[in-house]
């Protein structure tokens, strides 16, 4: 019998929660018994899933990562909210446009940073505040990639910010120890959501399929949902000692020999 009880008493924090792995991670946390605030820049979206989920449990908020802010009002009305703030799933990401270094527009450049890597510091900072000022012993996760540990599985911009984001998770996994938070990475392969739909510009089918021919493991599509899978073990007291880690969602893509080009 499955345990759906994961995540009972514990409150969280997801970004990017209107689409993809964040909304999949909203509706499975949740199902464990978390209570849950999703933020994001689509509105209309987010409270679509909300609504969709009918229970009491869940909330939509304004937030865009960028906005240092926006990241502090997210989090304050989440503790105002629930009482608390026991994990942070700093998910919300962009993948930039796809191009040439030779042609690298470096304002996308920027924007892509700007959204994957600082708008991530900001969540780890102000959710990293209000666990230690409430002495939760919390866990913050975040989403990289495939392209966090590889050249070539993505556009420059974005490896860049991957890799990035592994080094802040890191950095911040040091001195949040000291406070009893853990800090994970979850890095998938390739899932047919809107960010890799919109980059690619074809139908969620169609990127699986391209992925799976490009896969490693073989014989299983990856949905949104075993990264969630992925997230809430992580987020849950199963994964209590597992800190420091970037967990690969990616049936062993990133530690066999490939070739992957987007170009
Ligand atoms: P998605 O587009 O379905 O979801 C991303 C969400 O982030 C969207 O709802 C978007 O509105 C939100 N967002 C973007 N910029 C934001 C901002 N400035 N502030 C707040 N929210 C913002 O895509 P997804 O695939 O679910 O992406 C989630 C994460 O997974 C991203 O960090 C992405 O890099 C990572 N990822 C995705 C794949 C993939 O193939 N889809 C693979 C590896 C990693």
């Amino acid at each position: 019998m499955i345990n759906k009880t994961r995540l009972e008493g514990k409150v969280a924090l997801i970004t990017g929660g209107a689409s993809g792995i964040g909304e999949q991670a909203a509706r499975l946390f949740l199902e464990n018994g978390a209570r849950v605030v999703i933020v994001d820049v689509q509105d209309d979206l987010g409270h679509q899933v909300v609504a969709s989920c009918m229970n009491p449990n869940i909330c939509f908020y304004h937030c865009d990562v960028t906005d240092e802010k926006q990241v502090e009002e997210a989090v304050s009305h989440t503790v105002a909210k629930y009482g608390s703030l026991d994990v942070l799933f700093s998910n919300a990401g962009i993948m930039g446009p796809i191009s040439t270094l030779l042609d690298m527009d470096l304002h996308a450049f920027d924007n892509t940073m700007a959204v994957n890597v600082r708008g991530v510091a900001a969540t780890i900072k102000h959710a990293a505040r209000a666990m230690v000022a409430g002495k939760i012993r919390g866990s913050i996760i975040c989403t990289a990639s495939v392209a966090a540990s590889i050249g070539g599985a993505g556009p420059h911009a974005y490896t860049t910010s991957k890799h990035a984001m592994v080094g802040l998770m890191k950095t911040a996994c040091n001195e949040l120890g000291g406070y009893g938070i853990r800090v994970n990475c979850v890095s998938p392969f390739g899932v047919g959501t809107p960010l890799s739909c919109t980059a690619y510009n074809l139908e969620a089918g169609q990127v699986e399929e391209s992925c799976c021919q490009r896969a490693n493991l073989k014989g299983i599509v990856l949905k949104a949902r075993h990264v969630a899978e992925a997230a809430l073990f992580l987020a849950s007291d199963e994964s209590a000692y597992v800190s420091g880690q970037n967990l690969g969602v990616d049936g062993g893509f990133t530690v066999v020999s490939h070739s992957y080009s987007v170009n």
